[in-house]
């Protein structure tokens, strides 16, 4: 191992910092979409032989394990992992200096490998050291958990603590890429080792903002930065960079970063509005293509389109494979997922049915509630074709309104039990995530403009030919061709219409479309469906991938 650090140290120059990696379901240390998007990328950082290493927490606690009881009331369960079946502890100690007291802080590392001979060491930061105070030892533990002291010492520990591991290990750093704002302090340690050269700092910072939702970006009382962090006078260069009321780990970011993007052209422009004066670039999101395509689907890519994983641009040549085969491989799919829902929930689905699929996390801009809006119209359009609905997703545990939908979708399925096959699956992972996303017809994702910065579960969906069927917001936006490549529903993003309207547009294109353009294409015109998933794979997909993201990443941001 000692060897193996050495030799990576020599070569690995771009450091990938973020709080979460979901790296494979064994590893629970992510809570959903940003966590994945840094798994996807260091799985094509590997593939592409790029010089990365990546530093993230180790989260003993997991995020949390979703049980629903019988009110349909989720309930969280710590997701306790055991590092040492996966991970190597390395014996390098760094320190972080927090609330007067020294902590230290060690690190296990994972090395993920590519089948293309490709490496990226992932280093989990762990403070549960013997060493440590009581307290100290659990930092690591909850991914987003705790209050707001909690928080802050979890980015202390992230920031500071894992600049200072990469030293310890020997690598020589050229680019820090910061994953969201939560590891911006890292720029404070490098402020520090680089004499306060701004200039030089800014140069060695990327910074990736993920969410226009103004909540989710993190920001602290001083009068709580203060008592952590003791130093005042880097508690006055916070003030400088990262805001004079509150510590805003963004703005931190923004202003010490030179290269900064959103993660699709929308969120770009919604990015720009919301922090004038900061030059933003967009790179569109992807998803990793072998990860996110199903084995059935990969054995097909893999005869008809060889080299596919590596170069998914290969993809625009699925015209080559016959119908017939996709349409078998993705009734295997179905039938797959369909096997799991019902050991999961107990409802019982057939292949031979048209399938809506829809997950994600459970919050309000999510709109998970759309499709029940109108309990009468969804009525009606499964009497006229059956139909069948599959879906999963997790509430934050202080989302209150989060978790009242899931009692209330809940509520929804026992109403409709003896009419609609409705299943929830619990603990939306990475292993249900892929399920889902290949074992429906339909991807439904309706959130509220402008609030998606990207979303990537419909690029998942694209890779095994399912259609896309969504609100004209994030990566859709840019991937929507009518009737190609799927369907929109509500407004377009330049239309001039009030939110009133844009609601109700929204309503009725979820229902008439599913009507009278989608099921009847599904039930009646089979040819012209399959036309739609190769479109999915072919004009879709080939683009919505991690490798194309990272590509960009390296001319524009790394090199
Ligand atoms: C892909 C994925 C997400 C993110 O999906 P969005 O469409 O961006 O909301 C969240 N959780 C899991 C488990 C995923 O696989």
């Amino acid at each position: 191992m000692a060897d193996f650090i050495e030799e990576a140290a020599k070569h690995k120059n771009i450091a990938y910092f973020s709080m979460e990696i979901g790296l494979m379901n064994d590893v629970p240390t992510y809570a959903g979409g940003l966590g994945i998007l840094a798994g996807d990328t260091l799985r094509s950082g590997a593939d592409l032989n790029l010089p990365l290493v990546a530093v993230t927490m180790i989260s003993k606690k997991g995020y949390f394990q979703q049980e629903i009881d019988d009110q349909g009331r989720q309930i969280e369960l710590p997701d306790q992992w055991e590092a040492s079946r996966l991970l190597k502890p390395l014996p390098q100690v760094a320190e972080v200096a927090l609330e007067g007291r020294v902590v230290k802080v060690r690190s296990w590392i994972y090395r993920l490998r590519s089948l293309t001979g490709g490496e990226v060491p992932v280093l989990f930061l762990d403070t549960d050291l013997e060493e440590n105070s009581p307290e100290d030892r659990r930092i690591t533990d909850h991914l987003y958990g705790g209050d707001e002291r909690y928080r802050l010492k979890q980015e202390l520990v992230l920031g500071i603590g894992g600049v200072r591991m990469l030293h310890l290990l020997g690598f020589k750093i050229r680019k820090y890429h910061l994953n969201e704002g939560h590891s911006s302090l890292l720029a404070l340690e490098l402020l520090r080792r680089r004499d306060m050269d701004i200039e030089a700092v800014k140069e060695m910072c990327i910074f990736t903002t993920h969410t226009p939702v103004e909540a989710a970006h993190d920001k602290f009382a001083y009068s709580v930065v203060e008592d952590v962090i003791r130093d005042l006078q880097e508690v006055e260069l916070l003030r400088r960079f990262g805001g004079t009321d509150r510590l805003n780990m963004t703005l931190l970011a923004l202003n010490l970063s030179n290269y900064i993007n959103g993660v699709g052209k929308r969120h770009r422009e919604v990015g720009m509005a919301m922090f004038p004066g900061y030059k933003i670039h967009a790179v569109t999101n992807g998803v990793h293509s072998y990860t996110w395509t199903c084995p059935c689907l990969r054995a097909l890519y893999d005869k008809y389109m060889p080299g596919w994983a590596n170069e998914p641009e290969m993809l625009t040549r699925v015209g080559g494979i016959p119908d017939e085969e996709i349409w078998q491989q993705h009734l295997k799919a179905k039938k797959t997922l369909f096997d799991y829902a019902k050991r999961d929930s107990g409802v019982e689905m057939d292949p031979e049915i048209f399938t809506i699929g829809s997950a994600r996390r459970v919050t309000a801009y999510k709109r998970p509630m759309l499709i029940f809006s109108d309990i009468e119209r969804l009525r009606k359009i499964n009497r006229q074709g059956i139909l069948q609905i599959v879906l999963a997703g997790k509430a934050h545990p202080n989302d209150h309104a989060g978790k009242q939908a899931i009692a209330e979708i809940f509520g929804h399925i026992e109403n409709l039990e003896d009419e609609i096959g409705i299943a929830f699956l619990k603990n939306y992972n990475i292993k249900t995530a892929g399920l889902l996303t290949s074992g429906v017809d339909l991807w439904l994702n309706t959130p509220l403009p402008p609030y998606e910065a990207s979303g990537t579960s419909g690029m998942k969906a694209a890779h095994n030919g399912v259609v896309n069927f969504s609100v004209l917001d994030g990566w859709w936006i840019e991937g929507w061709i009518e009737g190609v490549t799927g369907w929109s529903i509500g407004p377009e993003p330049d239309e001039d219409i009030s939110s009133d309207e844009a609601r109700v547009q929204e309503q009725e294109d979820l229902y008439n479309k599913l009507r009278y353009i989608i099921k009847p294409m599904f039930y009646q015109r089979r040819d012209d469906w399959i036309n739609m998933m190769n479109n999915s794979i072919g004009m879709v997909a080939y683009y919505f991938n991690s490798h194309r993201m990272m590509r960009r990443y390296v001319t524009e941001a790394y090199l």
